[in-house]
């Protein structure tokens, strides 16, 4: 294997199924000077594990440009440093930002090591598109500001994806259901890679139920992932788009009306000049 001094290794660590730490992770962090972690106390079991002895260090997160710093400095002098978090792909919910940024700012190399991440192993498995998705980590605890996140949402066509914790996520899919609709659909992907790993899809309103109605639903980790708004179909010409048609045609001529009722409302021209056609003809017979 490769390995580099006066390097900043960003590691992925399992996500609960310790099989799933690669052999490459291991040996890095059996070879770096110093591991960078959220939480010294929560990592020492991993790495107890895997008969890691190298040094950790925190890296506060309350306090992480500053901290970063000093372990940039430790990487200038020669080091190697490898960053952690608690479970899964630093970065991704989770503390390294400041860290990589300013890393790369000053020209040091960073180098990847992947692995679990929640969020991608949940889409994976999830039936949903995946051809492109959003990503929104975590929504606000507070249900005034969380209910304003999915109204920008709401018209969102990607595949949503939210982190969230067992103790809001009967709150959540009862906002999402107010916001989306009952009928979108969607995704819970609870404990994956452990024991009790549960995948289940269904609308907003029967998983809503489902939640409700067994407290095991409301335990552990969880992704939930949401189906995206319909893409409106440029053939449809729906009550709205008839509306921009007939206040257009009472003052424009026919191809005037149908071009700028095309831009105005996304339909196709055809569409719209056929029915303005049939307007026209209703109109003047
Ligand atoms: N960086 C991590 C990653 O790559 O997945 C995510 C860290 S974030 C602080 C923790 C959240 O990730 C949990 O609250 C949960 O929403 C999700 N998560 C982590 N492990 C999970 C698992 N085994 N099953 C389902 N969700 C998980």
């Amino acid at each position: 294997m490769d390995f580099y001094k006066q390097c900043l290794y960003v590691v992925a660590t399992p996500i609960g199924n310790l099989a799933d730490f690669s052999p490459r992770a291991v040996e890095v962090l059996q070879r770096v000077d110093l591991i960078a972690v959220e939480d010294t106390r929560h990592s020492a079991r991993l790495l107890q594990h895997f008969a890691i002895k190298t040094p950790m260090q925190a890296l506060h997160e309350h306090n992480e440009r500053k901290s970063a710093l000093s372990f940039l400095q430790g990487i200038e002098s020669g080091q190697s440093l490898a960053l952690i978090s608690d479970a899964g792909t630093p970065l991704l919910s989770d503390p390294g930002y400041h860290l990589v940024r300013l890393a790369r700012e000053r020209g040091i190399r960073v180098v990847p090591v992947p692995g679990a991440c929640a969020a991608i192993a949940a889409l994976s498995v999830a039936g949903l598109a995946t051809d492109r998705f959003r990503f929104e980590g975590f929504l606000s605890a507070k249900s005034g500001a969380r209910r304003q996140q999915l109204e920008h949402l709401k018209h969102e066509t990607l595949t949503l994806l939210f982190y969230e914790s067992p103790h809001r996520i009967e709150d959540s899919l009862a906002d999402m259901q107010a916001i989306f609709g009952d009928q979108r659909q969607a995704v819970l992907a609870r404990e994956l890679t452990k024991t009790f790993e549960t995948i289940r899809n269904g609308t907003l309103a029967e998983l809503s139920q489902w939640v409700a109605g067994d407290a095991n639903q409301r335990k552990g980790e969880i992704v939930l992932l949401v189906q995206g708004a319909a893409v409106a179909d440029p053939d449809d010409l729906d009550a709205s788009a008839e509306r921009v048609l007939k206040i257009l045609l009472q003052d424009l001529p026919l191809k005037q009306a149908v071009g700028l009722a095309t831009e105005i409302t996304g339909v196709r021209k055809k569409k719209l000049y056929t029915r303005g056609l049939e307007l026209k003809q209703t109109d003047d017979g």
